[in-house]
């Protein structure tokens, strides 16, 4: 199958150019995960069934969760969170501008009010003394994402949660497999929300899983099922019964057994595709890391990363282009990149609701104007990476500032 079409080459280069587009992210998927597919097909069980219900009980061992929930997204994940801990209008929930809009568009959602707080410089996720010093009387929880897959500084928000009496909720989107001092992300009792999209680690297309507490996820499961007291597997299955009762209006999240096929294929291959994914990385961080144009990832001694992204970060003062126009020679070098992310306070609804001026989060700020993801995935092949690293120093060589020597 060919997703992506093939760019036209450059003509006006000297180097040489991939004759294919290389996706910034492109989904490892085989002849398991589609035979999967088909059988949940034939099975005729497509919604909600017993993949599902495997899919949830096998990734809640593989994170050493309590108990999970699956969704068919981690946005839901988040939503569902916050509901089932009654947060809403007149309350403050602390969350990170760097991060996928989901995150705080969900605090929206609920009517709460998000307040966004700085990152730190390394790793980029949530600063904890800064969230520390947005505590207000209204405040009712914080979100926490593990940006790229490196998990945020769980035990000093951990503490700062329980001396104010906060919810801690952690975004995992980017962190299935990553670890805090040995503990699996999701292994916890609060609220974990995991996502399944196309470009994360592990897929199913579309999905999410929710991991934490087991009567918050009691709760979780019927709010992300229309509110409804029993699950569809148990009414229609042999002996279930047909009676139901809604006892809140809950939403329409559950994730499908053909999306769970998937997932379940996913899981098996799981820890070989992390296995590439840090290779990958080694294999760039040992390409960028003794330039001076470039800030490669760093990853703290207390974690495992679970590198869902790898985010170079320019320097302004080594190159005479700025990101902008890196990301442009990388596409006409045929490499697919990305952007993680726009910080949530330039987004106009955002922007307009809380009036941000772009240096309320100056770290924030900073590192997306350096900022570009190169491609990351287990489908790459070495040629990929070598044609990536080939870019980015074919293009530090053409636009790094010449030093001229004394
Ligand atoms: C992808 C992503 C989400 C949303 O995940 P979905 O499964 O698409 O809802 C949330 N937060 C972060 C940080 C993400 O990268």
């Amino acid at each position: 199958w060919k997703p992506h079409p093939t760019f036209p080459s450059a003509t006006t280069r000297s180097s040489p150019v991939r004759d294919k587009f290389l996706s910034f992210s492109l989904p490892l998927i085989g002849n398991e995960e589609i035979d999967e597919v088909v059988a949940a097909l034939k099975s005729g069980w497509l919604t909600s069934g017993p993949r599902t219900k495997q899919f949830e009980q096998e990734f809640c061992d593989a994170v050493g969760a309590s108990a999970a929930l699956a969704l068919n997204s981690c946005t839901a994940g988040l939503h569902v969170a916050l509901k089932v801990l009654n947060i809403g209008p007149g309350d403050e929930v602390i969350t990170t501008p760097m991060t996928f809009a989901a995150s705080v568009n969900v605090i929206e959602h609920v009517g709460a009010k998000p307040v966004l707080v700085d990152v730190e410089p390394d790793t980029l996720n949530l600063l904890p003394d800064a969230v520390e010093q947005a505590i207000t009387a209204n405040t009712k929880a914080i979100i926490a994402v593990h940006y790229a897959g490196h998990p945020v500084e769980l035990n000093a928000l951990r503490s700062i949660a329980e001396q104010y009496q906060l919810h801690l909720i952690e975004d995992a989107a980017h962190a299935v497999g990553a670890s805090f001092e040995g503990q699996l992300i999701g292994s916890g009792s609060n609220l974990t929300a995991f996502s399944f999209y196309a470009t994360k680690n592990l897929t199913t297309g579309e999905g999410g899983m929710l991991t934490g507490d087991a009567d918050l996820l009691d709760q979780a499961r019927i709010v992300s099922l229309h509110g409804m007291s029993r699950e569809a597997w148990g009414r229609y299955s042999a002996g279930g019964k047909w009676a139901y009762d809604i006892i809140e209006p809950g939403f329409k999240y559950n994730m499908p057994d053909i999306q769970a096929a998937i997932g379940l294929q996913q899981l098996r291959r799981f820890e070989l595709m992390q296995e590439r994914r840090r290779t990958i990385v080694e294999t760039y961080n040992t390409a960028f890391g003794g330039s001076s144009a470039f800030l490669t990832p760093t990853t703290r001694a207390h974690v495992t990363n679970a590198w869902h992204l790898y985010v170079l970060r320019l320097r302004a003062s080594e190159l005479t282009i700025d990101r902008n126009q890196f990301i442009q020679e990388m596409t006409a070098r045929n490499i697919g990149t990305s952007v993680h992310f726009i910080p949530i306070h330039l987004h106009s609804f955002y922007k307009n609701k809380y009036g941000y001026q772009p240096d309320d989060f100056p770290v924030a700020h900073a590192a997306f104007q350096q900022m570009v993801s190169l491609p990351l995935s287990p489908s790459m092949s070495d040629q990929d990476v070598a044609d990536v690293i080939d870019a980015v120093l074919d293009i530090q060589g053409k636009f790094g500032r010449r030093r001229v020597a004394a």
